[in-house]
């Protein structure tokens, strides 16, 4: 087994060099400056091994890529731009340093790859299984941030991809089937943040309302934000956006498609609301810039929670995704 100062002088290593407003790694803290008129955006987030991540499929550089990505994200939600992470490992013995040079290559590829630079962290032994926690940290123009209580009554509700394929991924990954939707299992083993797109819908003048992203599925995540609005949300079942790899992986497995677009995590994907009168103009836009399609899914309503309107009428959905505490 290495050491731990080993381990951190490799990782160190990694993450590159670091922007002159940060004073060096290996003081007590990160310390860097803040620029002016922009507010910071901090974000932590936990990957335990066995609730999120099984190691029998989840290799250690795919991983790596996860456990940046689902944090950018977090920042990508709000129209931040990511630039600071900090990485805290509780490490099995089991895990060689083979293991650990692969995963922190994925991890710091992935945060070279959207501007990130690795701050800090700490490394400490674990009993039994692995746990990851990254913290992180953006910034953003004052004025510019986009929060999940911002949403308006008659506000169109968007999304910015399909839906359930990550859920569907990890049901192929579980039945060790990855090869035969590679796209599905992809989006569950390394999501990919939507940063670009989410500065642009945070910008001044898009019109956009309110915004998160998803990472406990549509009927949770909407949910929330019509909490923090105190709205409520009617969503139309044959506008979910669904890949038509989904839709053959879910039919081959036996399940309800609806339920993995409704209800499967994990899919980062920005879930946004805007004025009906702007939604013309955002979609053109986002075409032009981004070449990205964006979907509408149903609009906010007076009330609370959320209303899936299907071919048998009407059902209540909220928070019916992915439950962290059941107990
Ligand atoms: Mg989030």
């Amino acid at each position: 087994m290495v050491s731990e100062r080993q381990l951190i002088d490799y990782i160190k290593g990694a993450a590159g060099k670091v922007p002159e407003r940060v004073d060096g790694i290996g003081d007590d803290c990160a310390v860097f400056g803040c620029r002016e008129g922009c507010k910071q955006l901090v974000s932590v987030d936990t990957l335990v091994e066995g609730v999120h991540f099984d190691l029998t499929w989840h290799g250690p550089r795919e991983l790596g890529h996860k456990a940046a990505a689902v944090n950018i994200s977090d920042i990508a939600a709000m129209g931040g731009k990511p630039c600071f992470a900090l990485l805290s490992m509780a490490l099995p013995a089991r895990l060689d340093f083979a293991w650990l040079t692969a995963f922190t290559e994925g991890f710091t590829a992935e945060l070279k790859e959207y501007g990130v630079v690795l701050v800090g962290g700490d490394t400490v032994a674990s009993p039994e299984g692995l746990l990851l926690s990254v913290t992180i940290i953006g910034e953003a123009e004052e004025g510019r941030i986009l929060y999940r209580s911002g949403a308006g009554v008659d506000d169109v509700i968007m999304v910015s991809g399909s839906l359930g394929d990550a859920a569907l991924g990890l049901k192929l990954c579980r039945e060790g089937r990855q090869a035969s939707w590679p796209q599905l299992a992809a989006a569950h083993l390394t999501p990919r943040p939507e940063v670009a797109l989410g500065r642009h819908l945070a910008a001044a003048g898009s019109g956009v309302t309110a915004m998160l992203d998803m990472s406990d599925g549509l009927a949770t995540d909407l949910a929330h934000m019509c909490a923090a609005s105190g709205l409520g949300a009617r969503i139309n079942a044959d506008w979910l956006p669904i890949s038509v790899s989904a839709r053959q992986a879910a039919l081959d497995l036996e399940i309800d498609v609806l339920d993995s677009a409704l209800g499967g995590g994990e899919d980062y994907r920005l879930l946004f609301t805007c004025p009906a009168a702007v939604e013309e103009d955002l979609r053109r836009e986002v075409k032009a810039v981004l070449k990205r399609q964006i979907f509408r899914i149903g609009k906010m309503i007076p009330g609370c929670g959320v209303l899936l309107c299907g071919r048998d009428g009407e059902r209540d959905v909220s928070f019916q995704g992915y439950e962290h505490l059941t107990r």
